[in-house]
């Protein structure tokens, strides 16, 4: 959903302000798109997980979230657990809107908390006040939302520790089932990354920033929080009943399993090809009204299109996997996967990861150390 109200400071993402006359248009394409897909693919696929993201998706009114959800109902087998996410922004959402999300079938909420400092929204040019977040918690328990995760960042310009500090415990407070933590990133090309180029902005202290990822890691796990990923923890299941926790939509990126990516700017990962769609909405509306079928999994909407090598499949797998700082890579699965072992694969560079104390590798998996989170590119590029 490439629509927000105006632009952070610090985002790259694909999304355009000022375009919500679009999304009208943009919906019926986007629909078009996922029942071309699914007529395209070679069985009725079943889905486990759908996320909107974006983008801000509570900016879609509930009718339009219901239709998209009933078109990929349609189009494909929505299994019966099927996790069903919506990012959000604080400020974009009323208790009305939540319950209708909810009643649509929406049972997962994202919410861009971001920071619980007013000086520190208005640097990231984030439009809600911690306040409202609050509410906005609030009101998704009411409407019926079991699993909330909320997203913070730390790293930030002028930040200090106490700061991030009084940030984690008053988002803890708001007990949400999952968090994602994220290190500001300094992307090339936004006007956050220009002001601290031309001095405007003091450049955040890298060393502090992993000191605050540290800081941050021992109090959840104090508090009995599971880190999975390197960015992402779970809050543990409170019965055995109890939903997992963990972002299972997300969880299918890092195993390097496929999905499907619909919409501008959207990318995939099936039928043996990795594939990316036009940018911007007027081009993909444009595209998608074109409408001339491609093979499975692409749509008219589609500008790039890869066919993965199983050299490729194999690095990428080693990639993302090592972002899951519990599961690793498993050498069973690996084995299945691909019919040749991790050792045959990467017997080489895991040795020598290993010896500089960045990967834990045994018979059983490969993960990244704790000490190799703080320098997980270095891992990351290995396998590139
Ligand atoms: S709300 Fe999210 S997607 Fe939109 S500009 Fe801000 S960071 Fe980017």
């Amino acid at each position: 959903m490439p629509f927000c109200e105006v632009r952070c400071a610090y985002c790259d993402f694909n999304t355009y302000a000022g375009l919500q006359a679009l999304m009208p248009a943009y919906v019926r394409a986007l629909c078009r798109e996922v029942e071309m897909i699914g007529e395209s693919a070679p069985e009725k696929l079943a889905v486990h997980t759908v996320f909107f993201g974006g983008g801000t998706p509570s900016l879609l009114p509930v009718s339009a979230v219901k239709r998209i959800l009933d078109t990929v109902a349609a189009a494909f087998e929505l299994l019966p657990d099927c996790e069903l996410t919506l990012e959000a922004n604080p400020g974009t959402v009323d208790f009305e809107q939540l319950a209708g999300l909810h009643a649509a079938g929406i049972n997962r909420i994202s919410f861009g908390v971001q920071s619980a400092n007013a000086h520190e929204l208005k640097l990231l040019d984030r439009l809600h006040t911690f306040a409202q977040a609050q509410t906005a918690v609030h009101n998704a328990r009411r409407a019926g939302f079991a699993r909330l995760s909320l997203d913070v960042m730390f790293g930030l310009p002028y930040q200090t520790m106490a700061e991030w500090q009084h940030t984690l415990h008053a988002v803890l407070a708001l007990n949400p089932d999952h968090l994602s933590v994220y290190a500001l990133i300094l992307e090339h090309g936004t006007p956050m990354q220009a002001a601290v180029t031309n001095g405007q902005l003091p450049l955040p202290d890298s060393d502090l920033a992993a000191d605050m990822y540290e800081w941050a890691s021992s109090l959840l796990a104090q508090h009995g929080w599971h880190q999975y990923e390197i960015s992402n923890w779970a809050r543990p299941q409170t019965a055995p009943e109890s939903p997992m926790q963990q972002c299972r939509h997300n969880l299918q990126y890092w195993r390097n399993l496929p999905y499907l990516g619909f919409g501008a700017g959207a990318h995939g990962f099936a039928g043996g090809a990795r594939y990316s769609n036009a940018l911007a909405p007027q081009a993909f509306i444009k595209r998608m009204q074109a409408a001339q079928p491609r093979p499975f999994p692409a749509s008219p909407a589609c500008v790039q299109r890869t066919e993965v090598s199983a050299a490729v499949e194999m690095n990428d797998t080693l990639l993302m996997g090592m972002r899951l700082t519990d599961e690793g890579v498993s050498a069973k699965t690996f084995e299945a996967r691909f019919g040749t072992s991790l050792d045959a694969q990467f017997g080489g560079k895991l040795r020598a990861l290993q010896d500089r104390g960045l990967v834990d590798w045994t018979p059983e998996r490969a993960r990244i150390t704790p000490g190799g989170r703080l320098l997980a590119n270095m891992v990351f590029t290995e396998f590139i």
